[in-house]
């Protein structure tokens, strides 16, 4: 397993490490294969395919042995690939063992569909034919260095397209739904992290956000600021005009908010009628100004319902986050801070200056 895994990157479950695997468990088999074959090579005194096949051996040692290295899986792909295209040639060539070399061409398919995908891999299986097509044909097998009947090249080269051609379906068929199931998940993705109401990032959107932040600022160096803000007896509002205008104000405030933050900006709906923003990059002063604009902007908004005008007010409290905090310590103490605004009378904002 060990030598499986060999050339591997972090994340255990990333596409390359699936590269990585199959060029491991491409090169080893290819390695097994071929040093038994060379070997048994050697026992008959053949001595060219002997050769042939050890040295093909050891070409996919020597591919597993740079992808474990320089964890470049490109090369070893094409040294695998290649390789095999070489010895493919040479059996044609050669014939192997009482003219049976040929058949192993099927391997080819599979190979160059793994690793160069759909039309790369139609690509080099044409190329590919095409090269044993002209060795097999030219001048009635002038090139070869053993006797194949007419009537077994054609069927080895037509089985080989046909088989290519199946293959190539297949291969179409799986990259088709590999990619419907990866816009599936791009979906149901963006669903689980957005709120259906407001159609802001919901707490899980916020909080993959917040945690992107949070490892940046190790490197930044800065600062960013948050603002917990939550509507002003909101639950009268419900009581006085029902719970659909509840959600009418809710969306019209979570629009302004949109509206008025800047582009790095995120704001998100934390919970009931309660939003959380993430200000990248921005220390304690300006996420003042910041909070202090929004819930201005939102005071002097006036909602209207089918039969009344309403305004509403937020309590905002802010604070700024550097890496000697945790995401969950700056988050408690822009909610104390903002509980602060509440027991100061409410519409306004509170931050950790004012509170020292
Ligand atoms: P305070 O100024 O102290 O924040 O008073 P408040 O009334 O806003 O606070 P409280 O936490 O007592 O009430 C919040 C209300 O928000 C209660 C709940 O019914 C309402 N609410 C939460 N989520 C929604 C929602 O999605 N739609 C509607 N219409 N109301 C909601
Ligand atoms: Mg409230
Ligand atoms: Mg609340």
């Amino acid at each position: 397993m060990h030598y499986l895994h060999a050339g591997y990157s972090a994340d255990p479950e990333s596409e390359k490490n699936q590269r990585v695997f199959m060029v491991n468990l491409f090169g080893m088999i290819g390695t097994i294969i071929t040093l038994v074959m060379g070997l048994l090579a050697v026992y008959r005194q053949e001595l060219f395919l002997a050769l042939a096949l050890i040295s093909s051996s050891a070409g996919f040692q020597v591919a597993h042995a740079y992808n474990r290295i320089t964890h470049k899986h490109n090369i070893s792909e094409n040294i695998i690939l290649y390789g095999l295209f070489v010895l493919m040639f040479y059996l044609v060539f050669n014939g192997g063992v009482n003219s049976t070399g040929p058949l192993w061409i099927y391997i080819v398919p599979a190979v160059a569909f793994f690793f160069k995908g759909l039309k790369g891999g139609i690509w080099n299986i044409v190329i590919f034919i095409s090269i044993t097509s002209f060795l097999l044909f030219f001048k009635d097998g002038a090139l070869l260095n053993s006797h194949y009947t007419f009537e077994f090249k054609t069927r080895l080269v037509l089985s080989f397209i046909t088989v290519s051609f199946l293959y190539s379906l297949y291969e179409r068929a799986r990259l088709q739904s590999y990619r419907k199931l990866e816009k599936m998940n791009e979906k149901y993705e963006e669903l689980a992290n957005t709120d259906q109401l407001t159609e802001l990032p919901n707490r899980r959107g916020m909080r993959e956000r917040l945690v992107i932040e949070f490892n940046r600022l190790g490197r930044s160096q800065s600062a960013f600021g948050l603002i917990m803000c939550d509507i002003d007896y909101f639950k009268k509002i419900n009581d006085q005009y029902g719970h659909d205008m509840g959600d009418q104000v809710l969306k019209s405030v979570a629009s302004v908010f949109d509206k008025n933050i800047r582009k790095q900006d995120v704001v998100s709906r934390w919970g009931g009628e309660e939003f959380l923003f993430l200000l990248p990059n921005t220390g304690l002063e300006d996420t003042y100004k910041l909070a202090e604009k929004l819930r201005t902007e939102v005071h002097n908004r006036v909602f209207e319902s089918s039969e009344e005008q309403l305004s509403v007010s937020v309590s905002m409290g802010i604070t700024d986050v550097t890496l000697t905090d945790s995401i969950d310590v700056g988050i408690n103490r822009a909610d104390k801070m903002l509980y602060q605004a509440k027991k100061q009378g409410r519409n306004q904002t509170w931050s950790t200056i004012l509170d020292n």
